[in-house]
């Protein structure tokens, strides 16, 4: 019998889980561990932690397409991924105080003007907008509290013993120990270094990945307005096949968009959220510029020594900005982004960072500024923008679940997801499949 489902993390992966398992009727004890706080005590500061986990302070941005945010179809087919991520954005839909105002774009067409020098990805995208994160979060939380989901807040699991079926983990109050039959392991990105941890343990089969690194890019709206009448969350691409290198813009924020920073491992690196509230609207565009290469021996290692080598650039334990005429912006929140303005000199030293891959982001800007023409020198990158990608776990295509552990599955951003629609479709098929 599995009558003891625990859930670590209380992410979109882990909360569109236990969602479905109540949907199911689901009639056994379901179990949250979260090393942040529930939606009524996050604070805006908390941006990876928390319910909703780094989803519920996102921007909000539920995109619709097996193209993007991680491998889904390559374990359920496309048409049952697309049918998992419409039911994703159908419970943000559902816990939604004002489902109206979800904002819908929907490209069909590549407009010309970008033709010679970019692609563009052309899929839905819905737009929530982070301040409605905070309204859902609160709504969803009490509906599992209603359905009888038993939480564990500010506990951070430290370990797990497979074999053993049990979890430790530490919270204010001292050592707790939960037993499970089933365990959904979701813990995001803040929770990659516990992922890897875990594999190493028990020797997981594992599967290398790429290196997904760039720079988060912003500049006012007015100069991309064109483009983002055709498409909101817009996707610019190029690939050089050759080179083993693609980069693409990642996570468009407009009207309302802010620069986030986030935190792991210690080090800073850059991510952006769009908030709706029009109190917030600065008119501005932020999003990724993100290049995927492959072939690089250790990615995570790179990745991570990239990153950490650019925060020592700073001096300050942050990232850095760079800028032919901007100075950096503030958070919805009017503080600065924590960020160190870096001149020519010092950018010098970033590219070398970068390996030499940084001439793919000096192309795309430059190729951008062709193709927006009142772009020119109006615009500024924080460094670096990075997806820190573990070694994907072997999985049961069926489940989800561990090869060697066939009650232990792999869920969302800790199953190399990179969004939460595709987040919340690994939770929901897993949950599927227990219920089964
Ligand atoms: C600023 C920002 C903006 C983003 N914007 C978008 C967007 O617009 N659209 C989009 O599709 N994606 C966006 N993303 C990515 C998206 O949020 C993630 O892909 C998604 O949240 C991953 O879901 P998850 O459940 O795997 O992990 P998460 O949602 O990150 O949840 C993991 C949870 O696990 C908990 N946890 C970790 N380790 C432990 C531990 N040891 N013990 C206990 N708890 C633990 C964490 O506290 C966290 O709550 C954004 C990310 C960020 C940071």
């Amino acid at each position: 019998m599995s009558k003891n489902v625990v859930i670590i993390g209380a992410g979109v992966a882990g909360v569109n889980a236990a969602t479905k398992l109540i949907d199911n009727q689901f009639d056994g004890q379901i179990t949250i561990i979260d090393m942040g706080k529930d939606p009524y005590e996050r604070k805006y500061s908390e941006v990876m932690e928390g319910f909703l986990g780094a989803g519920g302070w996102s921007d909000g941005k539920l995109t619709y397409s097996t193209q993007i945010g991680g491998q889904l179809s390559k374990y359920v087919g496309d048409e049952k991924a697309m049918e998992l991520m419409k039911q994703v954005v159908d419970n943000f839909t559902r816990f939604h105080p004002h489902p109206e105002q979800i904002v819908l774009s929907s490209p069909e067409e590549e407009p010309e003007f970008i033709k010679p020098y970019f692609g563009l990805r052309l899929f839905p995208c819905w737009h929530i907008g982070t301040d409605y994160l905070h309204e859902i979060g609160k709504n969803w939380y009490n509906f599992l509290v209603d359905n009888g989901v038993e939480f564990h807040w500010e506990t951070k699991v430290s370990d797990i013993d497979f074999n053993e079926k049990l979890i430790s983990a530490k919270n204010d109050l001292g050592e707790l120990w939960l037993n499970y039959d089933r365990l959904i392991f979701g813990v995001g990105k803040s929770g990659i270094d516990f992922g890897k941890q875990l594999a190493e343990k028990y020797e997981l089969p594992t599967k290398p990945k790429s290196v997904q690194i760039g720079v988060r890019f912003e500049a006012p709206q007015k100069h991309f307005q064109k483009l983002i009448d055709v498409s909101y969350d817009f996707k610019l691409y190029r690939k050089f096949e050759d080179k083993g290198v693609s980069l693409r813009s990642f996570c468009t924020n407009n009207n309302a968009a802010y620069v986030a920073v986030e935190e792991t491992y210690g080090d800073h690196s850059y991510n952006g959220h769009a908030k709706k509230d029009e109190a917030y609207r600065n008119n501005m565009t932020n999003f990724g510029i993100l290049m995927e290469i492959q072939g690089i021996s250790y990615p995570f290692n790179f990745s991570r020594s990239v990153v950490s080598n650019i925060n020592e650039i700073s001096k300050d334990g942050t990232g850095v900005y760079y800028s032919p005429s901007r100075k950096p912006s503030t958070t919805s929140e009017g503080v600065d982004v924590s960020t160190i303005q870096i001149d020519q000199d010092d950018l010098r030293q970033v590219r070398e960072e970068f390996g030499g891959y940084f001439k793919y982001i000096d192309d795309f800007i430059d190729d951008m500024k062709k193709v927006f023409p009142t772009l020119k020198d109006d615009w500024g990158i924080y460094i670096p923008e990075v997806k820190y990608l573990s070694p994907e776990p072997l999985v049961n295509y069926n489940n989800l679940s561990l090869t060697k552990y066939e009650n232990v599955y792999f869920v969302g951003d800790a199953l190399s997801a990179r969004g939460i629609t595709v987040s919340g479709a690994h939770g929901i098929y897993v949950a599927e499949n227990i219920n089964k």
